[in-house]
């Protein structure tokens, strides 16, 4: 089995997100951490973290797979946005270790003109300083599209980010359909290679979550751009060999895909029909 969620709007509260997924009938979820314009978290009462953790045991959620901002961006050129990304992820991961035991997901960054390499060597600084701290929560890389100047596009950029990355021990991947397939990987027609080159380059035991999206775009667009399950590229039959792919078992799956309540709810049923049949 794998778990199934999507993501929610933390604005009313933790345990308020767990109460919502229990009735969507999933059983993990994703939120942001900060409003993505503003960059502002939303205050935490003690009480509020350890109600959603009671909830997730009393309901046997899998791991919850926090996301962080758009803004945070690690390898900027400009240096005020690298050290103002460098305070979001240490206070974010301040904040995980109220929720033992789950995700923290982000995007690796975009370089904006310094090179791939400049930007690997600073994500990887980044994240060691992040890690220094004895936190305990795993923090995973985002495969992503490859658009504009983005690191992570292709497997052996997150390889060379857990390379230079003592402490890589907190280190995992999350593995997001729609950006591998506009990356290039084709996941569509062959899913088993491009997880024996995740395996191969990265390694399996990496993998920690998966982002459950079909695309606008045609494979190797580069574009980003969600699509609701099976009205897409990638199409009903290939995200449902994902589902039940054996090497993924186990994982929390995500919903990202462009949907109100009632289209996660609907998706989310038609995943857990694909996982049994
Ligand atoms: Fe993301
Ligand atoms: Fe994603
Ligand atoms: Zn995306």
């Amino acid at each position: 089995m794998i778990y199934i969620g999507c993501h929610l709007s933390v604005a009313d509260g933790y345990a308020a997100m767990g109460e919502t997924m229990r009735r969507y009938g999933g059983n993990t979820f994703a939120w942001f951490t900060r409003n993505p314009r503003g960059g502002k978290t939303r205050a935490a009462e003690p009480g509020d973290l350890q109600a959603l953790a009671s909830c997730c045991r009393r309901e046997q959620f899998g791991p919850l797979v926090a996301h962080g901002s758009y803004t945070m961006n690690l390898c900027s050129a400009n240096p005020q946005t690298r050290a103002n990304a460098r305070e979001m992820l240490a206070a974010d991961l301040d904040r995980m270790e109220m929720l033992p035991g789950n995700l923290y997901n982000f995007h690796p960054g975009a370089h904006t003109g310094q090179g791939t390499e400049a930007g690997i060597e600073e994500i990887a600084e980044g994240l060691r300083q992040a890690l220094r701290a004895g936190r305990q929560t795993v923090v995973l890389l985002e495969t992503m599209a490859g658009k504009g100047s983005e690191i992570g596009g292709t497997f052996e950029e997150l390889r060379a980010i857990l390379d230079r990355t003592e402490s890589a021990g907190h280190l995992g991947i999350c593995l997001d359909t729609c950006h591998v397939w506009d990356a290039g990987y084709d996941l569509r027609e062959n899913p088993d290679h491009v997880l024996t080159e995740f395996d191969r380059i990265i390694g399996l035991s990496r993998l920690r979550a998966i982002h459950l999206n079909d695309s606008r775009n045609d494979r190797g667009s580069h574009k980003d751009r969600h699509e609701k399950l099976g009205q897409g590229y990638l199409g009903e039959e290939a995200l449902k060999r994902i589902v039940r792919h054996p090497a993924l078992q186990g994982l929390p799956f995500i919903l990202e895909t462009p949907n109100e309540e009632e289209g996660y709810i609907r998706e989310i049923r038609m995943v857990q029909e694909w996982m049994e049949a």
